[in-house]
């Protein structure tokens, strides 16, 4: 099911350079009509479905919508997504309407340091030896839970 942008949320993202949906897709379909400043999906059919920009969208514009020909039209998923879980809400053509939340993190926002226990600067004398940054840099044991 391909994103599809609701024109009544959308706010260009105030008008700045670069749209947030613009940014995160990996497939550059995000593009932003700048008369009306609203953003579309350009190319439905090609859409990963990766929902990157429907997770993004600072407006909660970004929906989610089944092809008519397979899931008729009628239905829609929208996410809510908080700082440690996405809530979606999902609309049965009958008008039912169904929440399903889901964790996406187990700890606090920016308290993973990706690079602890390695050297602050390379050693540029390791770039003639084999092996990758990573490697071995904390000892032979692999981690254990
Ligand atoms: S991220 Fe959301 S609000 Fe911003 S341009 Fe895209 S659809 Fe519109
Ligand atoms: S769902 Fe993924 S591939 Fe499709 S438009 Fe959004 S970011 Fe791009």
């Amino acid at each position: 099911m391909p994103s599809w942008v609701n024109p009544e949320k959308c706010d260009g993202c105030k008008a700045q350079d670069k749209t947030a949906c613009q940014y995160i897709c990996p497939n550059d379909l995000m593009t932003l009509n700048r008369e009306i400043m609203k953003a579309y999906n350009q190319e439905p059919e090609y859409c990963w479905e990766c929902y990157s920009c429907v997770k993004i969208c600072p407006q909660q514009a970004i929906e989610v919508r089944g092809y008519a020909d397979f899931v008729p039209l009628g239905g829609n998923a929208i996410p809510l997504r908080g700082s440690d879980n996405i809530m979606w809400t999902c609309k049965y053509r009958n008008g039912k309407v169904k929440r399903f939340k889901f964790p996406i993190r187990t700890v606090p926002e920016g308290s993973i340091k990706p690079y602890e226990g390695f050297e602050a600067d390379p050693n540029m004398a390791d770039l003639d030896k084999p092996g990758f940054f990573t490697h071995n840099m904390r000892g032979d044991t692999l981690p254990t839970i």
